[in-house]
């Protein structure tokens, strides 16, 4: 049988690799909320979670006191049955954050297992569409960096065979924001993929006229440019510019990715395993995207992600920013600017057990 026999949250601080700003808020470290299950017939799944710097214990908390204990005696193969008794459970406390975030910990575990009982790779098990997907770099396009850096960070970028960049816009002058645009669009030619980033930091008023600003520069896609619950600013956005509207990182539910859909107001979409719940709602908001003819270019977490990309047909880009090399053995293999899926059994991360004991909190 796969009944589950144990269950263990705990909580893994690691320090950012560099300093990254945006136009709301600063990466501090990430919280790591990894669960660890183990079966009665000798199997084992390691998931995990992620904040960038706050709630991670009380993601903890949730894990612990109500979550892991539901798990003891039930069949690991019946995710879906397990996914939803968890979100029942915890209805007062859903939609949120801390509960997707929760959430996600134990279904990653829970996929983890399933292909490691399957002696395959995540990328297959959830749908082999493609071994690689093209990779766009967002490291060096942070807020915070000059744009002499943005230059230099796009270059390498191209020069490495890589297919994009993206860069933060959000200064207080539409202009400036402008200005470092066009230096990065002067430097890497019309060809390659420039995308940016407002972290929710607009108004609508103030988003259509950046959209206007920035047009000529043939932008791949305008990132989160209004607070994520304002789906009706994003329509009206969708309908007065030509560049494409990305979404996602900030949603916790497939019903909030099906409105943005329904309504025009997403054409891209960049769903987080970590905040919509795991890999199984991930995979509902990727097949509903396909339906509407949306790419998926999922946010952050690439060393997860790259798998997920890989499994759908609708995986488009997935994105860089390396934030695990603290705590792992092996790096994400990156090939002529494709990101390859790992093909070893299980979500294929190759953790380092010695540094993430050294650096646990909880
Ligand atoms: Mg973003």
């Amino acid at each position: 049988m796969a009944v589950v026999r144990a269950a263990e949250a705990f909580l893994v601080d690691v320090a950012v690799e560099r300093v990254r700003q945006d136009a709301v808020q600063a990466f501090q470290r990430q919280e790591t909320i990894f669960v660890e299950l183990a079966t009665d017939d000798g199997a084992t799944g390691l998931g995990y979670s992620y904040t960038i710097g706050t709630g991670g214990s009380s993601v903890l908390a949730l894990l612990n006191d109500h979550l892991l204990p539901r798990l003891i005696g039930v069949d690991s193969r019946r995710i879906e049955w397990i996914w939803r008794d968890l979100f029942s459970s915890t209805r007062a406390t859903m939609v949120g954050a801390i509960t997707s975030l929760a959430l996600a910990a134990v279904d990653t575990a829970l996929w983890d297992l399933r292909c490691r009982r399957q002696s395959e790779p995540l990328w297959r098990v959830a749908g082999g569409y493609q071994p690689h997907v093209p990779m766009y770099d967002t490291e060096g396009g942070w807020l915070q960096l000059s744009t002499d850096d943005l230059v230099t960070g796009a270059k390498a970028a191209a020069d490495a065979g890589w297919q994009g960049v993206k860069v933060k816009v959000g200064k207080p002058s539409a202009v400036e924001d402008l200005e470092r645009l066009q230096a990065v669009r002067e430097a890497v030619g019309p060809r390659f993929a420039l995308m940016v980033d407002a972290n929710q930091s607009m108004t609508c008023a103030e988003a259509i006229r950046r959209a206007e600003l920035f047009a000529p520069l043939h932008l791949g896609w305008l990132e989160e440019p209004l607070p994520a619950d304002d789906v009706e600013g994003h329509a009206r956005l969708a309908r007065a510019t030509g560049i494409p509207i990305a979404v996602g990182e900030s949603l916790y539910s497939v019903a909030q990715f099906r409105e943005y859909l329904q309504r025009g107001a997403a054409s891209v979409v960049q769903v987080d395993v970590a905040r919509v719940g795991g890999i199984t709602p991930w995979l509902k908001v990727a097949h509903l995207a396909e339906a509407f003819g949306v790419d998926v270019c999922p946010h952050f977490l690439m060393e997860l992600h790259v798998s997920l990309a890989a499994a759908v047909p609708n995986g488009r880009f997935v994105e860089h920013i390396p934030q695990l090399r603290a705590i792992t053995t092996r790096d994400l293999s990156v090939v002529d600017g494709q990101a390859v899926a790992p093909d070893e059994p299980g979500l294929g991360i190759a953790w380092d057990r010695n540094a993430m004991d050294d650096r646990r909190v909880a």
